[in-house]
């Protein structure tokens, strides 16, 4: 096989968009799949991981600077913890990997594999927290967890050991609590929209899926292009369940003994998954300017006698932004001609190319070319920094623009079972629709097509999922609506 033939992404996003996502992750170098016998797990490659180190940085200096520090803890939690809070073991039990035997040691007590960290978290909070002047008190860590899940493996869509961060945080009240999910909810968003460059729909989700042992469970979910939704991050009030069930306690201004409220947070690796399935294109990966971990590739076109002040000329473009702080690559490879470069950049998803041969030499010029779609201007040479940042927050806003304009167009509405079913098959995307509440009432929508409800609006949340009108009814039984529902299928 020719490089060539190797490089060039043969499945079609449109009509395979599996098989496509697959390729886009393997021959960009994100990710491989793991050894046989481990079906779930994935390698993740030196470029996968420095996308999602890009998000990591950019969630921990939000959280930094908002009170929160990092600590890690075990990857192992004793039994007995996770057995403390009821609902937290129903809800993992069928996902959890245990260990059992140390070396050649059967183990006294088993040891789970941690699927979430609030059991092993929450008695250390339960020991640092002694009066309201410990509260808020608030702590992440990066980690991985592992779910055993038995679905089909999807490179940071679905794998058993997945990288996330997890934050935990007690709180002297409610208030307090839920103040602080809504700050991380926003965070979430935030990175989103502007290092993602994906919008998203904020809300809850409804009482039958939320995590184990919480309160409410927020969400923020993002439109793919084939129609599903991404649960993109979540943030959880739990209440005070967390806080009775590991005795997380506190002496108030008055000497009285009160129980904190917790919240916990997290994004995983999904995200990126999310990134890579809304931008990229038929060419393979594309990347907002924010995420690429190069921003500008140069691309010198030279023939023999020119070459020299072809790349002379490059090598001076590419320090000038360098300096300025962007990331640049300077292709000047011999081995390659520019058609081979310009295809495997654009399957690498660089943002932005400048080509530059003997004409903008002479003329003191360089070309610009936007990845996603291929629009190229010239730009001088004198101010080619200040050029090169406007054109790659075009870009941005070229990404951004596509996936709005997709959720904006695929969300719809719906009255009946019918409708509901059949505009979920005819577009996929949301269809919202007035809900009684009852979890009998998704099924009827879930088992025909595999859709449910993804998100219900937060009452008074200024967005586009805005609270249901009195007086409506349910549109899949007789009794009065009292929420919104956005049914989607989902990732
Ligand atoms: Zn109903």
């Amino acid at each position: 096989m020719s490089d060539d033939q190797e490089l060039g992404i043969t499945e079609s996003k449109e009509h395979s968009t599996g098989e496509w996502y697959a390729e886009v992750v393997r021959k960009a170098g994100l990710a491989n799949y793991g050894p046989e016998g481990m079906s779930g797990f994935i390698i993740t490659r030196p470029r996968g991981y420095a996308l999602w180190e890009t998000i990591r940085n950019e969630l921990d200096a939000r959280f930094k600077a908002t009170g929160v520090q990092n600590a890690y803890f075990p990857m192992l939690i004793p039994e007995s913890y996770l057995e403390r809070e009821k609902d937290v073991v129903e809800g993992f039990d069928p996902e959890v990997a245990w260990v059992t035997q140390g070396g050649y040691e059967e183990l006294d007590e088993r040891l789970a594999v941690r699927p979430t960290s609030e059991s092993i978290i929450a008695p250390y909070l339960s020991q640092w927290i002694r009066s309201y002047r410990d509260l808020p008190t608030r702590v992440n860590q990066w980690c991985s967890v592992i779910r055993w899940e038995a679905t089909e493996t999807k490179p940071f869509f679905r794998t058993k050991e997945f990288l996330w961060q997890e934050g935990h945080t007690a709180h002297a009240t409610e208030e307090s609590a839920w103040s602080e999910t809504l700050t991380r909810l926003d965070q979430y968003e935030e990175v989103y929209e502007d290092v993602l460059a994906m919008p998203v729909l904020r809300g809850k989700k409804p009482e039958h899926d939320k995590f184990p042992g919480a309160d409410t469970t927020t969400t923020v979910e993002a439109l793919m292009p084939d129609g599903k939704s991404v649960q993109g991050a979540t943030s959880h009030y739990l209440g005070q369940s967390f806080a009775e069930a590991f005795d997380i306690t506190f002496t108030d201004e008055t000497e009285d003994e009160r129980v904190a409220h917790t919240t916990s947070w997290g994004l995983s690796w999904r995200a990126l998954g999310a990134l890579i399935m809304t931008h990229s294109d038929d060419q393979g990966l594309v990347l907002p300017p924010t995420m690429a971990p190069e921003q500008v590739v140069i691309v010198p076109i030279w023939q023999e006698e020119t070459k020299d002040d072809v790349l002379t000329y490059a090598e001076a473009i590419a320090s000038d932004l360098r300096e300025a702080g962007l990331r640049v690559e300077l292709d000047d490879r011999d081995e390659h001609n520019p058609g081979f470069k310009f295809n495997e950049w654009e399957l690498k998803g660089v943002p932005l190319r400048i080509e530059i041969g003997p004409n903008e030499v002479e003329e003191a010029t360089t070309t610009l070319v936007h990845r996603p779609d291929g629009e190229s201007a010239e730009a001088d040479r004198d101010g080619i920094v200040g050029a090169v940042r406007d054109h790659l927050d075009t870009v941005h806003a070229k990404l951004y623009a596509a996936a709005e304009e997709n959720l904006t167009e695929n969300v719809r509405e719906a009255s009946d079972r019918a409708e509901i079913l059949g505009t979920i098959g005819q577009h996929g995307g949301y269809v919202k629709a007035p809900w009684c509440g009852d979890e009998d009432c998704e099924a009827a929508i879930k088992e025909p097509v595999a859709a449910e409800i993804v998100l219900v609006p937060f009452e008074g949340e200024e967005s586009d999922t805005e609270p249901i009108h009195e007086g409506e009814t349910c549109a899949l039984c007789e009794d009065d609506a009292v929420e919104t529902a956005y049914f989607a299928r989902s990732y």
